[in-house]
């Protein structure tokens, strides 16, 4: 056989980021022009949309204006209702509050798996419960789910933390986790929790979203037909990361996953000796750029292009309601 890719199937957008860059799409293309007219923007992002900086920039070149924290909104701004889009991550209920309090006009892109989540942490805690909630410190979703109720829950992110947690034995507990972990190294958290606290429960379903869940299973089967693996994905993007970890464990030592956030990061030295490259994309990554990646291997002489299905994905979640009627 000949140099060639194989592309992981199902891979990049997952329902909550389209529904999150359609939210601020929807916004910049229904916007009346009010924003316009006082020199204001259409429309104000808190963090990054999605973790990507192409879909960012993109928005951005489009009008949106991307912040960090609510306070560099001006009252100006405010007064006159310009929307303030809240990322698909979702955020702590603090940052609910200071936007309630300020009178901003809030569209909600959180997506509705995450927002399962801090309803789950709610629901527990107002049962008396302790949670584990496994993710990555910093990491904007954490930092909201956390901020639901930050004394009742408990943030790890290795086997390695579950050592320095303290509950009354037999007391209510139960872990969460972020919906974009890796499937394997959760389940390695998991059984560590169990060993220290036989009694804790687990969630009702799993927390690790169908989109994660999915594009692990595909970069695996493609990493096991290929001798190197290309995430495509931005260096935030957990999603991004964790396919590349679950990469590399399933080349098995054949070969190296490396990670770009398009095709100009591509190193030719990666590819000597390499028959066969796998490709995939995180869940925030848009299409044109795994095309892009494809078309710099072509011309690599990597020209045939096959595909590994592993399902087919028909989530849809549909807009925030108030832009629905738009
Ligand atoms: Fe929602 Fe999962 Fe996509 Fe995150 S990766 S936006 S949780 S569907």
């Amino acid at each position: 056989m000949g140099k060639r890719i194989v592309l992981a199937d199902p891979r990049g957008f997952c329902a909550g980021v389209d529904r999150a860059i359609q939210t601020v799409e929807t916004i910049l293309r229904t916007s009346t022009g009010g924003g316009h007219r006082s020199g204001l923007p259409p429309v104000y992002v808190r963090r990054q949309i999605v973790h990507n900086r192409h879909v960012v920039g993109d928005l951005a070149a489009q009008g949106a204006v991307f912040v960090e924290e609510l306070d560099e909104i001006p009252d100006e701004a405010v007064k006159a209702g310009v929307p303030v889009v809240f990322s698909a991550h979702g955020v702590s209920p603090s940052v609910q509050h200071e936007a309630k309090r300020r009178g901003m006009h809030v569209v909600d892109a959180t997506c509705p798996l995450v927002s399962k989540v801090h309803r789950e942490v709610l629901r527990y805690v107002k049962d008396g419960y302790d949670i584990v909630y496994i993710g990555h410190r910093g990491h904007d979703e954490a930092v909201g789910v956390v901020g639901e109720s930050p004394d009742h829950v408990h943030l790890i992110e290795h086997v390695s933390d579950v050592e320095g947690l303290d509950f009354p034995e037999n007391g209510k507990l139960i872990y969460l986790s972020q919906t974009t972990l890796s499937i394997d190294e959760t389940r390695d958290v998991i059984e560590a929790l169990k060993q220290r606290f036989p009694w804790i429960i687990e969630p009702p379903s799993s927390d690790i979203c169908y989109a994660t869940q999915n594009r692990q299973t595909a970069v695996k089967s493609v990493a096991e037909q290929s001798d190197c693996v290309v995430v495509v994905g931005s260096a935030n993007s957990s999603n991004s990361v964790r396919l590349m970890e679950v990469a590399e464990q399933a080349l098995a030592g054949r070969g190296h996953a490396y990670r770009v956030d398009d095709a100009s990061e591509l190193n030719d030295a990666w590819f000597t000796g390499v028959e066969s490259v796998g490709i995939t994309s995180g869940a925030s990554v848009p299409e044109e750029l795994v095309i892009g990646v494809v078309d710099a291997l072509k011309s690599l002489c990597y020209e045939d292009v096959s595909y590994v299905t592993t399902t087919r994905e028909n989530m849809h979640f549909v807009l925030p309601a108030e832009l629905r009627k738009r």
